[in-house]
């Protein structure tokens, strides 16, 4: 008997078991793989804050002082300014194993090679069947939590919704490319990233990560390795990625937008498994960590109570609604400014941008994390914006 079951021991769930278990909640994590932290399907960018919260700078690889963002056309624009740090990047299965170890180190439990095969509420507890390396568990626990990814079990098995987007990110490890190694660069256009845009960020040692991520509905039949691929051999960038090495390649989902009812009696979702992901960039480490940090209070006091019902539980979310109404603003911001546009306007865009007064103020109020603020000044300084300003007011209105 535990009082929480985290399903999932990624940074989420990782993070949410070590600050029940430092408050004194027994908590047990499982976790379907052998091993914490593999596979991995991530670009590994930790923002500065996510980092704060768990310490474990002993994973960072690389920092990143800006990105060289590219246009269709091969217009560049420079975000950032050397020696001030944006963001980390890491090595994804220490980061995860670092996490990890924290809550077991705060008393949590972890099972490896364990996963939920049925899971029943009851009045007072939740009955949980886990087949734990091939032998099947029963246990019982005050409250259920699935920190399970993108295809949450949980939240498939008590039928909680979906996340608004899911957009699929292919990413392939590399050698033989060159280029500053505090900056990441990303590339837009229909060919490489249709509605988003593909990345190349570097990770220490002559390596990197070269990824792109769309929505499902803008690849018009094409699959993420074909969208890679244009990059690669694009006629703009294909000398630049002419001495690439294939290390490893993998693809994954990124679930983008809050589910509703992200809770039920006993039971709810949250990290990945809640679909926190940003529309604006695919990341959902800080998101979910700021995630446990908003509820983590009250739901200690809800464990303690034992009032774990739905209403108890719509209380202890709460928060989550102004995550949800966060990511609708950025998405909406998104799809005027970088998704709906064709390449023609997405240049348009970067030539107005690339102005030095706009290169000004996006450096000054640029902030990867709320990005709604630039945007909306964006909006309202740059002239040539104003036709979008229009639309942007009636979109944010009803987002
Ligand atoms: C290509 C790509 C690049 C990305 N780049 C970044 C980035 O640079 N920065 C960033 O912040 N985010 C990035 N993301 C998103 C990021 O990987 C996720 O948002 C993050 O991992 C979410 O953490 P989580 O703990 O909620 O879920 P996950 O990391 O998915 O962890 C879920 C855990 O649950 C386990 N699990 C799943 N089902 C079960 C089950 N039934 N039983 C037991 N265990 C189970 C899994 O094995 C896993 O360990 C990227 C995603 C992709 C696809």
């Amino acid at each position: 008997m535990y009082q929480v079951v985290i399903i999932g021991a990624g940074p989420v769930g990782g993070r949410l078991a070590t600050e029940l278990a430092s408050r004194g909640v027994s908590t047990l994590m499982v976790e379907e793989h052998a091993e914490i932290g593999r596979p991995f399907q991530c670009a590994g960018l930790v923002n500065p804050p996510a980092m704060e919260r768990v310490n474990l700078q002993e994973t960072i690889l690389q920092n990143v002082d800006g990105a060289l963002i590219h246009s269709p056309s091969g217009i560049m624009v420079p975000v950032g300014k050397d020696g001030h740090t944006r963001t980390h990047v890491v090595c994804r299965k220490r980061f995860d194993q670092g996490v990890v170890a924290q809550a077991m180190e705060a008393g949590a439990h972890l099972w490896l090679m364990s996963k939920p095969i049925e899971a029943e509420v009851k009045e007072d507890y939740v009955e949980l069947k886990i087949e734990r390396e091939g032998e099947i568990i029963d246990i019982q626990c005050d409250l259920l939590i699935g920190a399970d990814g993108a295809h949450s079990w949980t939240r498939r098995h008590f039928k909680m919704g979906r996340p608004k987007e899911m957009m699929i990110g292919f990413q392939a490890d590399v050698s033989g490319l060159s280029g500053k190694d505090n900056w990441l660069e990303m590339y837009t256009g229909r060919d490489v990233a249709p509605g988003l845009f593909a990345w190349v960020i570097p990770t220490g040692d002559n390596t990197h990560r070269i990824g792109v991520w769309s929505r499902p509905q803008d690849l018009e039949g094409r699959s993420m390795e074909q969208c890679y691929d244009a990059l690669i051999q694009h006629p703009l960038w294909k000398e630049r990625f002419a001495d690439v090495k294939e290390i490893a390649r993998y693809c994954g989902p990124v679930p983008c937008g809050v589910i509703k009812k992200p809770f039920k009696n006993r039971v709810m979702v949250i990290g990945d498994a809640a679909g926190m992901a940003k529309p604006t960039t695919g990341g959902g480490i800080g998101p979910g960590f700021r995630q446990v940090d908003a509820i983590i209070e009250n739901l200690v006091k809800a464990i303690e109570k034992g009032r774990l019902r739905s209403s108890d539980l719509a209380t202890v979310c709460k928060p989550f609604k102004a995550f949800r109404k966060e990511q609708d603003r950025a998405r909406a911001l998104r799809d005027l400014i970088v998704t709906i546009p064709d390449d023609e306007e997405l240049d348009s865009h970067f030539r107005m941008f690339n102005r030095p007064e706009i290169l000004d103020l996006i450096n000054l109020e640029g902030d990867i994390e709320h990005p709604v603020p630039l945007g909306m000044t964006l909006l309202r300084r740059v002239p040539e914006f104003r036709k979008l300003a229009v639309k942007a007011g009636f979109k944010l209105l009803f987002a």
